[in-house]
């Protein structure tokens, strides 16, 4: 006997500039899914990002308070800033039957592993390091200094991705679509086990 497709906590990492946001995108849009929107102490970029679809954008003692209250189901520093999940939402759209979304580094990765052992877990990949290094070039943001130093530090989290124990699946970007397909069969025949063994 089946049910209806069965909520899932999805979550997606990988270094920057991987393509991990217009993967999840696709996601959101093929599967109905859901994004968990964070809260976050980084500085809003207003011209790009509006408060409570992108982030919701908070102070210091906001987001100590969330955390004291137990209100984040994970979070992390990440390049110097904190960034949370609120666990309410999330809850609840899981439980409404929604694909729900996290776009998360390795740290919160971690901590919803231990938190949720029935969330999937997703790492994204380059083809070669050596995409993410043309990337930040072609992006003209940083001096040639900077690039080496997200380089490098891209390359420390891709190699603590493969080794933390975390991840579920390794999806290798190397053709959009081709990883796209690759994402919505594994969600799908995941839902699908989950709905045959409830
Ligand atoms: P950005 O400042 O560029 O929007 O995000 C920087 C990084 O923070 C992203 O690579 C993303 O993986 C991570 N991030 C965003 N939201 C969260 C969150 O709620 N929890 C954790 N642990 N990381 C997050």
């Amino acid at each position: 006997m089946t049910r209806e497709a069965p909520g899932l906590l999805l979550v997606i990492s990988g270094p920057s500039g991987v393509g991990k946001s217009v993967i999840a995108h696709a996601i959101e849009a093929k599967l109905g899914g859901a994004f968990s929107v964070s809260m976050t102490t980084r500085p809003q970029n207003p011209k790009k990002e509006t408060d409570g679809v992108d982030y919701h954008f908070v102070d210091d003692a906001q987001f100590d308070a969330a955390i004291e209250r137990g209100e984040l189901l994970e979070w992390a520093n990440v390049f110097g800033h904190r960034y949370g999940t609120p666990r309410g939402p999330v809850e609840q759209m899981i439980a409404a039957g929604r694909v729900v979304i996290l776009e998360i580094d390795i740290e919160g990765g971690k901590q919803v592993r231990a938190a949720r052992r029935d969330a999937m877990t997703l790492f994204i990949l380059p083809r070669e390091p050596e995409v993410l290094l043309n990337r930040l070039r072609e992006r003209r943001r940083d001096d040639e200094a900077t690039i080496r130093k997200r380089f490098a530090e891209a390359q420390r989290e891709m190699a603590e991705g493969e080794a933390c124990g975390v991840y579920d699946h390794f999806i290798v970007n190397d053709d959009l679509e081709r990883a796209i397909d690759e994402v919505t069969d594994l969600i799908e025949s995941r839902r699908a086990r989950m709905a045959s063994h409830p």
